[in-house]
């Protein structure tokens, strides 16, 4: 225990001497392990992250999150470098939505607008009209004339709820994340049959059988101001559960419980590609200064033209 602790320690040390010789700034996603999560600069979600980043004065952003994450951090500071621990953090949801496959599909409507949520690659977003978050979703849809026919892309349990909430009938990228997938809709009401003073709250990426029993649906910011403002002391978490690392510091006297899962192999639903960041990797890419995100000069105005449309609009 003693040796973790001066190790955690050691390494800790070096990343910050290595952040402040090198200029960087240390932003780490909710659904990072605590010790990232408590080392870096800013804790949040993409969207937050990245314009954080572009307003800060370091040279080098070393995003700890998944690649596509980096890469928005990019095209919005395309001068700064951008690292990021291991580059193959991924992302189903983005790897369900192949930009050629993705082509093909949207030149079947050349008369829909195309919506991308956030979570996709920078081809995918080269290829879309506007890009949204889970929190600016609805509003940047409300803002499309009723008669704009849309395809949304690449979550389809995302775009079936924003369908439900704005009237809409969108056409859906048939794409999921594993994570907000896996979640047991079985498990969840028996734990909550346990647990009935308990409010179930979830994120827009789980599909509507989970949707269906939960008292609050939102983001990740939505979900943490939700703990904060809520009278009540117990809830059950059905998103990504690092996110209970802020919902404790924001909420010390309440209780989090992660939503159970109905995956055989893993009790869990910690995301796969966010645990393949380590300290001893976030460590090491500061000391090289990569991996590191590079887009071509095309790529980088291409994919932001949506991403500027995002801004205008929420
Ligand atoms: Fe992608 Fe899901 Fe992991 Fe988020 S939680 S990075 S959407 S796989």
């Amino acid at each position: 225990m003693n040796d973790h602790i001066t190790k955690n320690q050691f390494i800790e040390d070096e990343i910050l001497f290595l952040k402040k010789k090198k200029n960087a700034v240390i932003l780490a996603h909710y659904y990072q392990d605590e010790d990232i999560q408590d080392i870096a600069d800013f804790v949040g979600d993409s969207l937050d992250l990245s314009r954080k980043a572009a307003n800060t004065n370091a040279e080098i952003i070393v995003f700890c999150g998944v690649k596509f994450m980096a890469e928005v951090a990019k095209i919005l500071s395309p001068k700064k470098k951008v690292i990021l621990p291991d580059l193959n953090a991924g992302c189903s949801l983005e790897e369900s939505c192949p930009p050629k496959k993705f082509k093909q599909f949207k030149d079947q409507y050349p008369h829909h607008k195309v919506i991308s949520y956030i979570n996709c690659s920078a081809e995918i977003k080269s290829l879309s009209d506007v890009i949204v978050t889970s929190s600016n979703a609805k509003k940047i849809i409300d803002s499309f004339s009723k008669s704009e026919k849309i395809i949304f892309a690449p979550d389809k349990h995302l775009g079936h709820y924003l369908n439900k909430i704005t009237g809409r009938n969108m056409i859906l990228w048939d794409g999921f994340c594993i994570v907000h997938e896996t979640f047991s809709e079985r498990e969840i009401i028996k734990l909550k049959l346990t647990n009935d003073d308990a409010e179930i709250i979830a994120h827009p990426e789980c599909p509507e059988r989970i949707l269906n029993h939960s008292d609050h649906i939102g983001s990740t910011s939505s979900l943490l101001n939700y703990v904060r403002k809520s009278k009540s002391e117990k809830f059950i978490i059905a998103t990504e559960p690092h996110i209970i690392h802020q919902m404790k510091k924001i909420a010390p006297e309440k209780k989090f419980i992660p939503a159970p899962v109905s995956n055989e192999n893993c009790s869990c639903s910690n995301c796969p590609f966010m645990e393949l960041n380590t300290m001893e990797k976030l460590r090491d890419c500061l000391a090289k200064v990569q991996p590191e995100i590079t887009l071509s000069n095309q790529m980088l105005l291409t994919a932001k033209k949506p991403l500027i449309r995002m801004l205008q609009l929420s």
